[in-house]
């Protein structure tokens, strides 16, 4: 029988409590414990002789027991354990408080291993607290060696943990499979799984520690990346529709747009283009600063695949937003007879030529109607497709695994539509390679001409007043403004401004006889789709809201952003939420006020004040945040890393080319394969 899987009672060492608390950190199998990998080590591994010890350092020490006692100590009245260990060279003093217990396990004439730190006292030497275990004929475990530490559980101490990791070892090292394959780890010289499991518990030495962790990161990031192969490989094995290029009617719509396009716009829709004319489907990511003009990238798309003949779906992450694009959409494509339209929650109300959503979804699925812009909440709905060719989700890095197939079950026919997720976020090299490693990505990297760049402020308490004042003056010479809060209501996080309490407070102070206006997601949607039209035709200068904002709005006329509680941002979102103004040839304010004055948030906001550039504040919210807060982790329905860095761009390109070349050979390495297959289901379930 495989001990492995087997629950840890099997061990014999466990009882019902120990279990329980174990289980709360997801350890309830042998297998979960010897892939549970200490956090540090305790370096023990300097053994002395007793005459060599010197003040204030770590060592350990063999010996025999000469005398051990407690007495209560008369300042603290805490009972302290003292006891005399000698071997050939001399002998020292220990001393522990509190463990009377102490004196029933250790005895005087037995032989001892004590490892830890001296005092600083060259005439009174003691080593205080140390760790010690009684020498048998085994090897020491938690003394004269690099000793484990583990993150535990309250009331599991080190000592049990590690007994039990050893005896886990013993028994199941000999049931686990190597799976990665023999070339690379020669070539790699990474240990064999046995051997890289008892060195990442019971190292010899650093050396061999560091030997077993490059494997295991290595491995880490292999897996991934075998994944996003098989998730590439089973993309290309589906059918899409082609969509040729109609280079005439594109034209067109490029003539009729009141700009020019940047050069990279045209790449990118080139880029995009190409891809939807094979039959296999598009998995695209285009990342572009906010305000860089991705939606008419994306509209161009839209254009050929309604001239083919087909269905596009527009999903944004708000109803204010799909409001917004369903607008622009219509605008754009006036002149060129296309059936857009809107679904949201509780509308049918944008929608002129139909009077109920039965009536929009009949539409859709009888394939009247060419392009259906929503929420991403689209595809949970029961809306089915004619013939959906193209999926865009604007403002989500990308679609989850599930989501993906949810989106294949939308249409009548077994067709997978192309898929282009828009951010403005962007996206760490890194990340790129992993947990986008899936996709294939476009990048706009530059602004349209004749953007100024927005001026950034960090705003201390006593210029609050000044700011309102400026503010103010802009709306006299015709401009509008945002007032950003972190949250709705001041009871949904005491002491951080709130749109609710901002609003009032505004209205009747700082910006009385001003058109001042809030918004946020618990509105009704129609109280909504009325405010924000109503700040587009300018009839509201000072609009109070959350980061509802974030993501997409464009009101050309708005000129400065005050984001309150600035701190409760990321750096990339600030960055983002700053983009909604700067959008005209207006010259931009963002300013940034911290709830509280505290020079760490002074000098993280910092970063978005010297820095105009989105890739910079996004790699640096990845060194300051780290990837477990990284968006789009999450999103991706991946594991977490959890011995790997995002940050070893080097490692992350040697396990790709690795596994591009083993995940076309699977079938010759079972083992290999029951790994990715085992990864995968794991993604699936989450
Ligand atoms: P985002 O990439 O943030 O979604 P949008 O697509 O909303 O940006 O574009 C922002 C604004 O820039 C829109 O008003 C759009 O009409 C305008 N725009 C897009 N491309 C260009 C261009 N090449 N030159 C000038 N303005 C442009
Ligand atoms: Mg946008």
């Amino acid at each position: 029988m495989n001990l492995l899987t087997q629950s840890l009672a099997s061990l014999g060492r466990t009882g019902k409590s120990l279990e329980k608390k174990l289980s709360l950190f997801g350890i309830e199998t042998c297998e979960d414990l010897i892939f549970y990998f200490p956090r540090r080590f305790d370096d023990f591994s300097l053994i002395l002789p007793i005459a060599d010890l010197r003040p204030q350092i770590t060592a350990t020490i063999r010996g025999r027991i000469d005398m051990i006692a407690n007495r209560r100590s008369r300042r603290s009245r805490m009972i302290v354990t003292e006891a005399l260990v000698s071997d050939s060279s001399g002998s020292v003093k220990l001393v522990w408080f509190n463990q009377p217990f102490l004196t029933k396990n250790l005895r005087v004439g037995d032989w001892v291993s004590v490892s830890g730190k001296t005092n600083d006292l060259f005439y009174d030497l003691q080593m205080v607290s140390p760790t010690y275990e009684r020498l048998t004929e085994n090897e020491t475990m938690h003394t004269g060696r690099l000793a484990p530490v583990y993150s535990l559980p309250a009331n599991v101490t080190q000592k049990q943990f590690r007994l039990l990791i050893r005896e886990a070892l013993d028994r199941c090292l000999h049931y686990i499979n190597e799976w990665l394959p023999h070339d690379i780890r020669t070539h790699e010289r990474y240990p064999d799984l046995a051997a890289a499991l008892l060195s990442i518990h019971f190292p010899e030495n650093r050396e061999e520690y560091d030997a077993a962790v490059r494997r295991f990161k290595f491995e880490e990031l292999f897996l991934l990346q075998l994944f996003c192969a098989h998730l590439r490989q089973s993309l290309t094995a589906q059918s899409s529709y082609a969509i040729p290029f109609d280079e005439k009617i594109t034209k067109r719509l490029i003539a009729a747009l009141p700009f020019t396009l940047t050069k990279e716009q045209k790449t990118v829709a080139w880029e995009i283009l190409c891809d939807m004319q094979r039959a296999t489907p598009m998995s695209r990511l285009l990342q572009g600063d906010v305000g860089s003009g991705k939606t008419i990238v994306a509209i161009l798309a839209m254009l050929n695949v309604v001239r083919a003949g087909y269905q596009c779906a527009f999903m944004a992450p708000t109803e204010v937003l799909a409001q917004q694009h369903f607008q622009t959409l219509r605008r754009v494509l006036e002149a060129f007879d296309v059936s857009i339209v809107l679904l949201t929650a509780n509308n049918a109300l944008s929608n002129l030529s139909f009077s109920s959503r039965t009536e929009i979804l009949c539409a859709v699925s009888s394939g009247t109607v060419d392009i259906i812009i929503g929420t991403h909440a689209l595809i949970q709905e029961r809306v089915q497709f004619a013939n959906l060719a193209l999926a865009i989700v604007d403002e989500q890095h990308r679609f989850g695994v599930n989501q993906r197939k949810m989106l294949r079950e939308k249409n009548s026919t077994p067709t997978m539509p192309h898929v282009l997720s828009m951010t403005a976020t962007p996206i760490p090299r890194s990340l790129a390679l992993t947990v986008y490693g899936d996709l294939d990505i476009s990048t706009i990297r530059t602004l349209p001409k004749g953007r100024a760049p927005i001026i950034t402020k960090i705003v201390p308490p006593q210029y609050r007043t000044w700011t309102y004042d400026f503010m103010c003056k802009e709306v006299a010479r015709g401009r509008q403004a945002f007032v950003l809060c972190p949250i709705i209501t001041s009871s949904d996080v005491l002491g951080v401004r709130s749109v609710t309490d901002e609003y009032e407070r505004l209205k009747s102070g700082p910006f009385a006889g001003l058109r001042i206006a809030k918004l946020h997601g618990r509105m009704k949607a129609d109280q909504k789709e009325r405010v924000m039209r109503e700040f587009c035709d300018g009839l509201i200068d000072i609009l109070v809201t959350t980061s509802v904002v974030e993501v997409g709005i464009d009101v050309p006329n708005a000129n400065v952003m005050l984001i309150e509680g600035a701190e409760r941002f990321g750096l990339a979102q600030l960055h983002q939420l700053r983009g909604r103004v700067g959008r005209a040839q207006h010259q931009s304010y963002c300013f940034l006020a911290p709830t509280e004055e505290n020079k760490e948030e002074f000098a993280r906001l910092k970063a978005v004040v010297s820095s105009n550039d989105g890739f910079a504040l996004a790699e640096k919210d990845l060194a300051l945040r780290g990837e477990g807060d990284i968006v789009g982790l999450r999103q991706s329905g991946l594991p977490r890393l959890s011995i790997a860095t995002l940050t070893d761009i080097d490692l992350i390109q040697k396990a790709r080319s690795y596994a591009t070349a083993y995940y076309m050979q699977r079938e010759r390495y079972p083992e290999l394969k029951k790994r990715i297959d085992a990864f995968q289901r794991d993604v699936h379930r989450e």
